[in-house]
């Protein structure tokens, strides 16, 4: 694929985040803006794609086949890099065929598309899913479904040397932790990875509380062989992922209008509340500094509200 991966550095801004809320309780936030590395490659997802590019740059591959939904950062994440790295993309979606905003992207990046039905999709774990894909597509490397594993972990390694070498611009010599959205928690675990247990991670749950998240975090952490994993996983869905009601409508909308940080439903804006509540309810003494990590997500916010 001769990807320019080390010509293309995204910079994620670290930026302080003012709201009265956390001004009352005393505690400091910088967010760092996974949002704006790109217009087109936003959020988590390109620092998940990273270690799996280049997996396929050095075994020869073409391009990359993966899956996801209609929805899928990840799928509209992959398509805008295949787009323009010059690389093909095939995506295998979730249920049957619809014109979502992602979709109609998807395709304008010249993903190719499959829609593998709702039973189709599930099978995406069977050991034989991969072999009839493989067979029609043998120059593309498979990535598994948001770019998750170890892989997708490593990816996330430098997003903590990213705000460090940003503290000192906002006058912080250190932090006590991180918070963020998670959905597989692989972000989570390369935060985790690369923290060693210098700081705590939190991880706002997306997804409902049997998702095997935690599991899925263990694996990694072994897999990549570090003892001091210090993390929390909070319960964050408000019931179901891609679950929205009237009070985090009502909070994504206060929140952009006092801070200027347009948040998403399905992921950001739920990690933001959970983390209003945990202040509220005291889990941060006075004076903590944390790093909210704004892991993108917009694009798929257009599906939901119609004026965007
Ligand atoms: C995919 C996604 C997440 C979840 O990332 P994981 O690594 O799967 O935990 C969080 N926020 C946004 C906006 C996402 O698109």
């Amino acid at each position: 694929m001769l990807l320019p991966l080390s010509t293309w550095l995204p910079q994620a801004p670290l930026e302080r985040l003012n709201l009265d809320w956390l001004t009352d309780a005393g505690i400091e936030v910088a967010i760092l803006r996974l949002d704006l590395i790109d217009p087109l490659i936003s959020g988590n997802k390109w620092f998940k794609l990273v270690e799996h590019l280049k997996t396929a740059d050095r075994v020869g591959a073409e391009g990359i086949i993966s899956l996801g939904g209609a929805h899928s950062n990840h799928l509209h994440a992959l398509a805008a890099a295949g787009k323009r790295f010059g690389f093909s993309t095939v995506g295998l979606l979730r249920g049957h065929p619809q014109e979502t905003p992602t979709v109609k992207d998807l395709q304008a990046f010249g993903m190719e598309l499959h829609w593998l039905g709702y039973a189709g999709y599930r099978a995406r774990h069977a050991a034989a899913f991969w072999q009839p894909w493989h067979t029609r597509y043998p120059t593309l490397h498979p990535v598994p479904e948001g770019g998750g594993g170890l892989p997708g972990a490593l990816g996330c390694l430098p997003l903590r040397a990213a705000v460090c070498a940003q503290l000192q611009g906002l006058g912080w010599s250190d932090y006590d932790g991180w918070w963020l959205a998670c959905g597989t928690g692989t972000t989570l675990a390369g935060l985790v990875l690369a923290e060693a247990g210098d700081h705590p991670v939190y991880g706002a749950l997306a997804v409902p509380d049997d998702h095997g998240v935690a599991q899925q975090v263990e694996r990694i952490v072994q897999e990549a062989g570090v003892v001091d994993a210090v993390y929390e996983l909070i319960a964050a869905s408000r019931g179901g992922f891609a679950k929205v009601d009237p009070l985090l409508l009502d909070f994504i909308e206060k929140t952009g209008q006092a801070s200027g940080i347009p948040l998403e439903p399905l992921y950001t804006g739920k990690a933001l509340m959970a983390f209003e509540q945990q202040v509220a309810a005291g889990k941060f003494a006075r004076g903590s500094r944390l790093i909210f990590v704004h892991t993108g997500g917009l694009q798929g916010r257009r599906g939901f509200s119609p004026q965007v």
